[in-house]
């Protein structure tokens, strides 16, 4: 058997166990310390915007910008139906629902038209939604520009979910800024990595001022323990944030090398029938997370995503369908959902393909070898 390949492994700089080090040496093994402070700044100066909290992971940002904004029991809340639940969960922590809505073709996130159809059937069968949550997902900027005109337009804020989107940029603004509250996800397999962690990012300083409360057990300002309000412990560790030092120091290098492997694949495959990867439109910047094919069947000879999937799995390599749709998940059939078809032929026909920054040409060839022997190439 071949040496295994997969999806997005880590792929560490080897500057982050000086920053461990540090930690052990100061002994603030805690969920404070220099590296948090020095992960916040460091973090907030790559970003251009200041205000940066450090949390457990992705998911546990994503929940306390809805608690910033007062997101409670029974009200609405849109989001894409095309994303990774972790987005969608905080909507259900909070007791609230979540009001899907569909892709659009050129991004495949969330389709502007139908998030101005969404708000306006929702304001017209009695609630405005209370938050939109909007997502780059695989890397690829969402339509920011016409989304945060509707959200203007109906003055209902956006959280940004950037959580595969480091790197990334919208007509020169960096993803990770462009929200009412943004998040970023460090979890293992993401463009840079702590093993797990988030941030949560906002231009609005006093709702990171509220977020590090509610992130840090709610405790009010006096001598002993006082509460008079529900918090969390969702603060990153010091130890971790070390890594995430040593990670952020190559952020550079590593969008350049996940962009050279979509190119690589471009080149080896955009020419086949059948075959298409997703491409950075006018004004869109991507850090090509992954690199993602939609299989044509009809133009390979019959060949699909899953015969693709099978050989590549046989021969040890990693991928992954795209994400199945939250309005086809059990646990979201009861939302309203504004969808048109885009996503479930996305998860139909989609496929993510190894994308590492740590992935060698040889591997690459190995990968797009077997791809080539599934289409008859
Ligand atoms: C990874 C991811 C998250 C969750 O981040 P964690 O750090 O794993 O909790 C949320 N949304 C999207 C789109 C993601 O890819």
């Amino acid at each position: 058997m071949q040496e295994k390949i997969w999806l997005s492994p880590p792929h560490m700089s080897g500057n982050e166990q000086k920053y461990i080090q540090l930690a052990f040496d100061e002994n603030y093994i805690a969920p404070v310390g220099s590296n948090l402070i020095g992960f916040e700044n460091e973090l907030g100066q790559y970003l251009g915007v200041p205000n940066v909290l450090m949390l457990t992971s992705g998911t546990s940002a994503i929940h306390t910008a809805m608690m910033v904004l007062g997101i409670k029991d029974g009200d609405e809340v849109i989001a894409p139906s095309f994303t990774f639940a972790a987005c969608v969960n905080p909507i259900i922590y909070q007791r609230a629902l979540p009001i899907l809505v569909d892709s659009d073709t050129e991004s495949w996130n969330m389709n502007p038209e139908l998030l101005e159809k969404a708000i306006s059937d929702r304001i017209k069968l009695g609630k405005k939604p209370k938050a939109i949550v909007v997502v780059h997902l695989y890397g690829m900027p969402a339509k920011m520009k016409s989304l945060r005109e509707i959200a203007n337009k109906y003055q209902i804020p956006i959280i940004e979910d950037a959580a595969e989107a480091l790197g990334s940029e919208f007509e020169g603004q960096r993803c990770g800024t462009l929200g009412d509250l943004s998040i970023i996800s460090f979890n293992g397999n993401k463009i840079i990595t702590t093993s797990g962690g988030g941030a949560l990012i906002s231009r609005n300083k006093e709702y990171i001022v509220r977020a590090r409360f509610l992130a840090t057990q709610a405790k009010d300002d006096a001598p002993h323990y006082q509460h008079s309000e529900i918090g969390y412990n969702y603060r990153m560790s010091n130890i971790v944030a070390g890594i995430g030092r040593g990670q952020l120091k190559v952020i550079e290098d590593r969008i350049k090398i996940r962009r050279a492997n979509h190119d690589y694949y471009c080149h080896k495959l955009e020419n086949l029938p059948g075959i298409n990867l997703l491409k950075e439109r006018p004004g869109a910047f991507s850090n090509y997370w992954l690199t993602t094919i939609l299989v044509n069947p009809e133009l390979t000879g019959g060949k699909t995503r899953e015969d693709i999937r099978l050989v590549l799995e046989k021969e040890n390599i990693e991928s992954r369908p795209l994400w199945k749709p939250m309005h086809l998940q059990p646990v979201f059939a009861h939302c309203p959902a504004y969808v048109d078809g885009t996503s479930e032929k996305l998860f139909d026909t989609g496929l993510c393909l190894p994308s590492g920054s740590n992935l060698t040409q040889e591997q690459k060839e190995r990968i797009v070898a077997v791809i080539l022997q599934v289409l008859n190439q």
